[in-house]
């Protein structure tokens, strides 16, 4: 059974390492971002709360995204393991996050910071192209990064429960290091 929560700045691949591992093990690859970005596509409800918040690289409302994580690790397919990707990105969502696990009795194994430099990161998020990529966007989604997302770096490694990946390599070097992190 594998329960990873994926860490990491924008572009650092985190998107791209998740879906592989998740594929591997056979278990539901989480990403916040996906299901708002679908959310968007098909003008539900969530994608018209969420859409302004996104096009201008700031976090959606916290009550948006944890009813979304509640209601998907409850569904059938993520009882034998998940992936998330994208969620937490701040402390309540992270306190959030403990509390729904514990209640659940699904505990995770590791949160996985993938660990790259700032100038990578911006020449990652440039060549991707995303719509929400724009430069003035990515510098905002660094500087949200920086101010609510990095906290949980401390956040995890005080639970003793972070592993650090070093994100800058070849694609194939990370994904090496992320199967030995869980076969461990
Ligand atoms: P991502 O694909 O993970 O980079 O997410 C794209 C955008 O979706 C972010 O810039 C946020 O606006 C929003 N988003 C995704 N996950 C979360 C989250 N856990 N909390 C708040 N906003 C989120």
């Amino acid at each position: 059974m594998t329960r990873l929560i994926f860490l990491g700045a924008p572009g650092a691949g985190k998107g791209t390492q998740a879906k592989l591992i998740a594929n591997l093990c056979s278990i539901p690859h989480v990403s916040t971002g996906d299901i708002l970005r679908t959310a968007v596509t098909n003008q539900a409800s969530l994608g018209l709360q969420a859409k302004l918040y996104m096009d201008r690289g700031d976090l959606v409302p916290d009550q948006l995204v944890v009813a979304l994580i509640q209601e998907r690790l409850k569904n059938h397919d993520a009882q034998e393991g998940w992936i998330l990707d994208g969620f937490p990105r701040n402390v309540a969502q992270a306190e959030f996050l403990d509390s729904l696990l514990n209640e659940i009795d699904q505990p995770c194994d590791y949160v996985v910071n993938l660990d790259v430099p700032d100038d990578i990161l911006v020449q990652r998020m440039l060549e991707r192209g995303r719509t929400d990529d724009t430069e003035e966007v990515i510098r905002n989604r660094l500087k949200v990064y920086r101010e609510q997302t990095s906290p949980l770096i401390d956040f995890y490694s005080k639970r003793k429960k972070l592993a650090i990946v070093n994100g800058d390599q070849l694609m194939d070097g990370v994904t090496d290091d992320l199967k030995k992190l869980i076969q461990r």
